[in-house]
């Protein structure tokens, strides 16, 4: 990549000159790509300060005009999405069909808030205590700086595309992006800013999680966090304490279930998606197969080829179906979980093996059976290629099997009919279900809240609940015409003697 555009894109960050910088790298190749200053808690508080200020001025601006802005952001992604797709891949090694749907969920979530914010940020009339002398209006006010600490492993959609509703909402935003991919994030609020956002009003804060995202939780009046479940409960204590609301998406060991009638054909198609897109680094994968063992066999030859017809490779084009894990790490906790599982009796169907002869972290889309409890990728969260598949009996232990499990995000459901497989995702705990898909139709349907049950999460992204979260509900009740105290020098008593039948027939009227 054109190295001018990391010198442009490094000026936009909250952090001191004086900072320290590290090497962001290409997780292709394992080279150097660019360096990024790393932030303090100073900068923290000086972003979160201006932030503040600016977003006085923006909460007073129209929600129209601020629709108006996102709009135009909507338009200029579409016209430079090359560039954004080359930088996330640069930074986290995916695939280009990965790095595309950072781009769909850019342009999704910009336009449902344009379209949507307005209408839903409305005040909202409700009946006042007494029919006509009193009323009641809610409005949604803007929680004020809301602070989004973002993961690597879709670092835009997880960072701006939860940011789009705060803004939308009236708020500021600071964000601190996973110190491997600050310039994914930062290419893309480029174009908020030459869209028209205030440039106080959106501040990304490169830095260590335990130094930048904690002083992002010391200092925000809301958090936005995605990432890991033990990352996510002490972020949710030090909100608590500070007794500030947090929504948080966090990991999932996600189920697929397929019955007798399923449609073997396009259930192994689309499981290779749902295991391996991104590599499996995707909170949304499946890793769980429960297969009716009736097809089991039948499905899993299907399945099996569909993973061997898989093309790895490091290519910033859609040549090829897969690319690397993020990082060192990544590929030692894979190989980690899969070696575990070989060592205690599991059979590798497909892949098992890195690839080192593709770049330094590739490693092959695999397939396990046999995997039993005492494994450590049967319960744990891989976040990599792996996939078990357990042959059971009937729907009923599929069913039993999918929900053993602390966490419940999402689950992809494959039955005779649509009718039967929608009765088996009414059953299921998790927060999206996708029946007959894999798992994009829950996070693209943007309209419908997408978020976790247990472990998985509090709060949800998307939909009303998606912008909504990033308001203060405050309701206006005023007075027409009437008192609540006693009229013409009554008693209290008499006065509650007098008012209780008309209480009475107000709560008979209808709609109450
Ligand atoms: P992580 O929890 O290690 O890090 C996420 C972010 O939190 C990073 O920016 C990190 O720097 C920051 N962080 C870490 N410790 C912190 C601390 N003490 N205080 C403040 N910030 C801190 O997670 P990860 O490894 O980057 O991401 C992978 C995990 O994210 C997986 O478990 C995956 O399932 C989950 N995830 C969930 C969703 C979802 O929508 N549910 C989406 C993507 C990823």
């Amino acid at each position: 990549m054109d190295g001018t555009l990391f010198d442009r894109w490094r000026r936009l960050i909250a952090v001191s000159d004086a900072r320290e910088s590290r090497p962001v790298f290409e997780t292709f190749t394992g080279s150097e790509l660019a360096t990024i200053p790393i932030g303090e808690e100073p900068d923290v508080v000086a972003a979160v300060g201006r932030a503040r200020r600016a977003q006085l001025a923006w909460s007073a601006r129209p929600a129209a005009e601020r629709a108006a802005i996102l709009e135009r952001f909507r338009a200029l992604v579409l016209t430079h999405r090359d560039r954004i797709m080359d930088v996330v891949q640069a930074e986290t090694g995916k695939a280009r069909s990965g790095a595309q749907e950072e781009i769909m969920d850019l342009l999704l979530s910009a336009r449902y808030y344009a379209k949507q914010g307005p209408r839903l940020l409305t005040p909202r009339r409700e009946p006042g205590v007494f029919p006509l002398a009193t009323k009641a209006v809610v409005r949604h006010q803007p929680k004020g700086v809301i602070g989004v600490i973002a993961p690597w492993n879709y670092p835009v959609a997880l960072s701006v595309c939860d940011a789009i509703p705060a803004l939308m909402a009236g708020n500021a935003v600071v964000v601190k992006p996973d110190s491997q991919t600050p310039f994914s994030v930062l290419a893309v609020v480029e174009l908020l800013y030459e869209a028209g956002l205030p440039r106080e009003l959106f501040a990304v804060v490169p830095g260590a999680g335990s130094v930048v995202g904690a002083a992002i939780v010391d200092n925000c009046d809301y958090l936005m966090f995605t990432g890991s479940t033990a990352t996510g409960r002490r972020l949710a204590e030090q909100c608590g304490r500070r007794l500030i609301g947090i929504s948080a998406e966090l990991g999932g060991k996600n189920p697929m279930i397929i019955t007798r009638g399923a449609d073997l054909n396009a259930v192994a198609r689309a499981a290779v998606r749902a295991c391996f897109s991104n590599s499996g680094q995707l909170c949304m994968a499946i890793e769980r197969i429960y297969v009716e063992k009736a097809v089991a066999e039948a499905f899993t030859a299907k399945f099996v080829a569909a993973v061997s017809a898989v093309t790895l490779g490091a290519a910033y084009d859609f040549g090829t179906d897969m690319g690397s894990l993020a990082s060192a790490d990544q590929l030692k906790a894979v190989a980690g979980h899969v070696d575990d599982a070989v060592a205690k009796g599991a059979r590798v169907l497909a892949g098992g093996r890195a690839r080192p002869d593709l770049g330094p972290y590739f490693y092959e889309p695999t397939v396990l059976t046999g995997v039993t409890d005492d494994m450590d990728c049967a319960r744990a969260e891989t976040f990599g290629p792996v996939v078990s598949i357990y042959p059971v009996a009937d729907v009923e232990e599929a069913v039993a099997r999918a929900n053993d499990t602390e966490y419940g995000l999402n689950a992809s459901v494959w039955a005779a009919s649509k009718r039967e497989g929608e009765a088996i995702a009414a059953r299921l705990r998790c927060g999206t279900v996708n029946v007959d898909e894999a798992y994009g139709l829950g996070y693209a349907s943007i309209a419908a809240p997408m978020g976790g049950m247990g472990v998985s999460g509090i709060g949800r992204r998307h939909g009303h609940d998606g912008l909504l979260k990033y308001t203060e509900p405050q309701t206006v009740a005023t007075m027409r015409g009437l008192s609540l105290d006693p009229p013409f020098g009554l008693s209290n008593s008499l006065w509650q003697q007098a008012i209780t039948p008309v209480i009475r027939l107000i709560q008979a009227l209808p709609g109450r």
